[in-house]
């Protein structure tokens, strides 16, 4: 099959090319999103291939339904970046990578946390210093802290199951399906409001969907314990940053570790060391001594990446050969 591969770097190259050894995919690579200009570039191909911040709404999915596009092959767990009523309209068919390596995201949720919560972050630019002092550097046990899950899915399991295992911490989690395994450990199933107004730590791993917009906004903050710490590594339009900045000022919220943030499209995967960042909330975030924030690599494992790239590369094959598509995402997900 012919596949436009768009926002791709070194490293998804070299695991596309090395996993496409076993299927004979051509495979064209491109630096540019896609988006409405940059679509011409699939032009020749049968299918495109895109990670989470390609643009891929109904002006994009028309764009490729012309050029005769008939698969669209996400990277990446998310889809809120696809128009899927749009793709179903367009008989395009969308297939992601759903559960990659849910162990890649969840290990670094526990690392963001801890860094933070540690002021490793801080600990590591004094030493480079040769200041080792240790004012300013307390933490707090992670033991017997009260944690929220919301989202007990794949990465959220194994986080609630860390934090309730491997630490002892109190786990509430909030979730539309509960997993009774979970629940065998001691971990406590109530609604996202009122796991807001009990943690001390909350961890977001629940899909981007209008119901989860904003799920932490001003009045969860306003409502919860002093000092709360939020941790995201799912999608940065769960969290309102507005509410979030006026959290962090007002002391409200006592930490923020973030791998993904709202407006990310403009700024991650991207060298922008020389540039002037026009983003000034994302600017005064960075300000904060208590936030800490990496640019959406959580997924990016060896195993992640290799395993990324055999089952897209396999969704492409089977999509050639016109059978059923195990790992297409309808719009029937986001009603389901
Ligand atoms: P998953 O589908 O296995 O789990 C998502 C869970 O959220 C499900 O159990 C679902 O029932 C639950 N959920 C849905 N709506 C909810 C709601 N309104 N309230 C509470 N829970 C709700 O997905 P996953 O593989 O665990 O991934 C979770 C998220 O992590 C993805 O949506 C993706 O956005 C993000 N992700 C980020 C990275 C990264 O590198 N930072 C990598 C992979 C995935």
């Amino acid at each position: 099959m012919r596949v436009a591969v768009f926002s791709t770097k070194a490293y998804d190259r070299r695991f596309l090319l090395a996993a496409n050894a076993a299927f004979g995919h051509r495979l064209t690579f491109f630096e540019a999103r896609l988006d409405e200009k940059t679509a011409v570039l699939a032009e020749d191909h049968d299918a495109v291939c895109v990670f989470v911040n390609d643009r891929v709404d109904r002006p994009v999915l028309e764009a490729l339904a012309k050029m005769g596009i008939r698969t669209v092959a996400l990277r990446c767990a998310g889809f809120n970046n696809v128009d899927l009523r749009a793709a179903e309209d367009l008989a395009i068919d969308v297939v992601r990578v759903p559960a990659y390596s849910p162990l890649a995201v969840s290990e670094f949720t526990v690392a963001l946390l801890m860094a933070l919560d540690r002021k490793i972050h801080r600990a590591w630019a004094r030493v480079r210093e040769n200041n080792f002092a240790l004012d300013g550097l307390i933490g707090r046990n992670l033991h017997g802290r009260t944690v929220g899950v919301i989202g007990t899915g794949r990465i959220g399991a194994l986080v609630a199951r860390a934090f309730r295992l491997g630490f002892g911490c109190e786990v509430l989690a909030s979730d539309v399906h509960r997993d009774p395994e979970l629940e065998a450990m001691g971990v406590r199933y109530v609604e996202p409001a009122e796991l807001l107004r009990q943690v001390d730590i909350v961890t977001l791993h629940c899909p981007l969907t209008p119901e989860t917009h904003h799920i932490v906004n001003a009045a969860a903050i306003e409502a919860a314990r002093p000092g709360m710490i939020v941790v995201n590594t799912s999608r940065g339009g769960l969290i309102d940053t507005g509410a979030l900045i006026e959290g962090l000022k007002s002391r409200k919220i006592g930490g923020v570790a973030l791998d993904v943030y709202e407006q990310e499209a403009d700024l991650f995967f991207e060298d922008l060391s020389s540039e002037i960042i026009q983003d000034d909330v994302f600017q005064r975030l960075l300000t904060f001594p208590n936030v800490l924030i990496t640019g959406h690599q959580a997924f990016l494992t060896e195993e992640a990446l290799g395993a990324i790239a055999g089952a897209t590369l396999e969704s492409l094959r089977l999509a050639e050969a016109g059978g059923a598509l195990p790992l297409r995402v309808t719009a029937e997900v986001i009603r389901g």
